[in-house]
């Protein structure tokens, strides 16, 4: 077959077909020597921010330090932020290194989320960013669910090696190091130390393994497209959720929005009649209105209707991206990244998606 391009920026594969997915480059670009894609482009050439942090001098210096070890890398992600929470280009630097990529927070699924259709979800985002994981793994680092598994796998995996812990900020990566260190350190005299990453002024916590090999929390990581660094404290309580996410159901007609908060925004632009179940934050109002008057509502109330972001903060708020969906007739996740998502199960539909300029909206086969 062809051999498969890929962005000499962040490692996905190059495509050509969908301008608004992840590896798009235009076909005109890739007769040139060094082909990356769009985003990558757009980082360089104009700094745009809703790109990958791949400029962050620190994050590329905690990726150099881990091509060079012989480890395990333990990859954090949110279930609820998988986007938000990604580390680009960690691939290309974990090498030969296994990656086991374990998706925190699995307390908020509601309790008809099947969890093999998560793991089957994240196997296909993992492989789609150009990552094939050891394995993958959910977990809760808040009650501890699959703690033990996790820890399990991580001595599996590592096979005598060092181990290193790396996750983007908010993923619950201290969490998990704190349930890790409450359960297998507490009643031994365990010695945690840190250690600096060369050419930075950062610290690894460095926990000793019993076999003389050492577990390593790297900082935690900023991912620019995470909707988190969007908001403030107050806000973001609102959108993360305490507990199970309960789901709000809506019967959609076509020509019909919902609003999530000020947030994002979906339009079902047409299909037969269909019921709209958004998982969401409890605590995030959804308010629902004819997409004719969409526009003008959100002019008139974003700040306060549809909030967050909250009135004081709503003037520096990045403007809503739209996105169309054909979408095929069976049932699928609308993903909004960092809020969570919206269940549509169709005879085929057309959908638009608004979310902030710089996070992400996606589409997974339904993981109920
Ligand atoms: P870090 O920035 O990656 O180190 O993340 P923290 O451990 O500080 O956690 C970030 C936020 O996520 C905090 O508000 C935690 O309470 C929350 N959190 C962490 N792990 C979990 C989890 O398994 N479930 C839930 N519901 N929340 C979690």
């Amino acid at each position: 077959g062809r051999e498969q391009l890929i962005c000499s920026g962040c490692g996905v594969k190059i495509q050509t077909e969908n301008k608004g997915e992840l590896g798009y480059a235009p076909p005109s670009s890739l007769s040139r020597e060094v082909i990356i894609c769009q985003r990558c482009y757009r980082l360089k050439h104009y700094n745009e921010v809703q790109d990958v942090s791949l400029t962050d001098d620190d994050f590329l210096k905690i990726l150099t330090e881990l091509g060079k070890k012989e480890a395990l890398i333990v990859k954090i992600v949110d279930i609820f932020d998988f986007e938000g929470s990604w580390l680009p280009g960690l691939h290309r630097f974990a090498g030969k290194n296994p990656v086991l990529l374990v998706g925190n927070k699995a307390d908020l699924l509601p309790k008809s989320v099947k969890s093999s259709k998560v793991i089957q979800w994240m196997k296909k985002a993992a492989k789609d960013y150009g990552l094939k994981p050891a394995d993958v793994h959910l977990m809760s680092a808040k009650t501890g669910d699959s703690i033990m598994e996790v820890a399990n796998l991580i001595e599996e995996h590592r096979d005598g090696r060092d181990v290193y812990v790396v996750g983007s900020t908010n993923t619950g990566k201290s969490s998990f190091i704190n349930r890790l260190l409450k359960e297998f350190g507490a009643e031994e005299d365990m010695l945690i130390t840190t250690s600096n990453i060369p050419g930075t002024t950062l610290d690894m916590i460095d926990v000793p393994l019993d076999d003389g090999s050492f577990l390593y929390d790297t900082p935690g990581i900023i991912n620019h497209h995470q909707i988190a660094h969007l908001l403030d404290k107050n806000e973001l309580k609102v959108i993360s959720p305490k507990k199970e996410v309960k789901p709000k159901v809506f019967q959609l007609n076509e020509a019909q929005t919902l609003f999530f908060g000020g947030l994002g925004r979906v339009d079902f632009k047409s299909g037969e009649p269909q019921s709209f179940i958004v998982y969401m934050s409890n605590d995030l109002t959804i308010h629902r209105t004819k997409t004719e008057k969409a526009a003008e509502l959100y002019e008139q109330h974003l700040g306060d209707m549809l909030s967050p972001p909250f009135e004081k903060n709503k003037e520096s708020f990045p403007e809503l991206v739209k996105k169309e969906w054909k979408v095929e007739p069976g049932k699928y996740d609308l993903i909004f990244s960092g809020l969570g998502w919206v269940t549509i199960s169709g005879s085929g539909s057309v959908i638009r998606t608004f979310a902030p300029k710089g996070v992400n909206v996606n589409i997974r086969p339904s993981i109920f």
